[in-house]
């Protein structure tokens, strides 16, 4: 396992050499023989995932804590609460996501203070569009998730136990301080899953807080409401990734399901919690024109109409290498048909020079961020008004 000094760590972040970047874009990070490496739970008919017997460590490494929500018995099993798949877990036993074992009846997660990634992004890469613009978001995953995707993109370090990755060594504060060092508005805890390293990120987004460094949960949002309720008193932004809205295709391509995915963007959107919502389109799955019908006014119901939505194009990934793209005229199609119900700001996400990658007022229509890629050129919001007419935008603009 080796181990990067807090003063290298700093330097590549700030510099943005290769060895910070989302493994996706750094191969050269891994560890030899990782990437070929496959798991059973990995493979396709494991949708659902499982729990791994007998594959906990005898004892809790360096990089281990209690976890934050669990229920123990007295024949020493335990339930993990964090989120909904509930694993119960005998002695020597690892959840769905692998970063949790039971040891001699105690739940422990292995992902705390052992950052996979890190890397410091602009914010509107997470994507968040309507948070902080031009600022930068300190961004750190542990390895885990308690999806199985199968378009994901970050499989390398999504669907790996923290013990196969390649980490470094940063416990909160180190990660408070390194974000404040790079200037830094806030902490995005993304790339794999989030939820499945709640307590790394609930105790780090607490001194961030304190420290006055905005916190970002970036996640599928398959969590149970007591630790998200927990959460929501540290972070001030979330993007989740509503993946569908048909439940059934929840569980066929991503072992999960929609409703605790709902319950969790009614959470943060009745705690305000700055919130915006990401759906990527993958044709043969996602695309139905009638299913994303009942998404939009889902959303509008239940949480309102200015909530950003994010349509991303899908490239083929992972075990759908097979797909082709989705084509643009059906994420312009959709980001139609999601404005005329009513949502005021839709976005298309990975169409580089797209008119869905800017801004226009929902109530003058004029632009008020024109965006290449990740650089904004033109932003025309002044005291989180429209310039041109007045008109609040909704968001968290300074
Ligand atoms: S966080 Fe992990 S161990 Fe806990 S219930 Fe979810 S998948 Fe299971």
């Amino acid at each position: 396992m080796t181990k990067l000094t807090r003063r290298e760590l700093l330097a590549a972040a700030i510099t943005g050499t290769a060895t910070l970047c989302c493994p996706s874009l750094s191969r050269a990070f891994w560890p030899s023989g990782r990437q070929a490496e496959s798991d059973a739970s990995a493979g396709p008919d494991d949708i659902t995932g499982h729990i791994f017997k007998n594959s906990a460590p005898d004892e809790p490494w360096k990089w281990a804590r209690e976890a934050f929500d669990y229920i123990g018995t007295s024949d020493l099993k335990t339930t993990c609460m964090i989120c909904p798949h509930e694993c119960e877990l005998s002695p020597g036993d690892r959840g769905i996501c692998r970063s949790k074992v039971n040891i001699d009846g105690t739940l422990y997660s292995l992902s705390y203070g052992d950052p996979c990634a890190v890397h410091l992004d602009p914010v509107e890469k997470k994507p968040l569009f309507h948070f902080k613009p031009r600022t930068t978001a300190f961004s750190i995953a542990a390895a885990g998730c308690n999806f199985r995707c199968l378009n994901c993109q970050n499989w390398e370090i999504s669907q790996a136990r923290p013990e196969e990755l390649r980490h470094y060594e940063m416990f909160p504060p180190d990660v408070v301080k390194a974000a404040k060092q790079t200037g830094a508005a806030s902490i995005a805890y993304t790339y794999s899953e989030a939820v499945t390293f709640f307590e790394y990120m609930y105790d780090t987004a607490g001194i961030a807080k304190a420290a006055g460094i905005s916190n970002l949960l970036i996640s599928n949002g398959f969590v149970n409401k007591a630790p998200l309720d927990a959460l929501c008193d540290v972070i001030d932004g979330a993007n989740i990734n509503l993946k569908s809205f048909d439940d059934s295709i929840y569980r066929k391509l991503n072992g999960g399901r929609l409703k605790p995915v709902l319950q969790t963007l009614k959470t943060l959107h009745n705690r305000k919690v700055h919130l915006e919502i990401t759906n990527l389109v993958v044709p043969g799955y996602t695309d139905d024109y009638n299913m994303f019908k009942r998404m939009c006014a889902w959303i509008l119901e239940a949480l309102g109409p200015d909530h950003p939505l994010h349509l991303l194009r899908f490239f083929p990934k992972y075990k759908l290498n097979r797909l082709p793209p989705t084509p643009v005229d059906t994420l312009t199609d959709f980001r139609k048909t999601a404005m005329q119900a009513g949502i005021r700001y839709v976005y298309v996400g990975n169409v580089p020079g797209h008119e869905g990658t800017n801004t226009y007022c929902h109530n003058c229509k004029k632009m008020l961020i024109r965006r290449h890629g990740y650089l904004i050129t033109q932003y025309n919001i002044k005291n989180e008004k429209c310039k041109f007419c007045g008109a609040s935008i909704p968001g968290v603009w300074s």
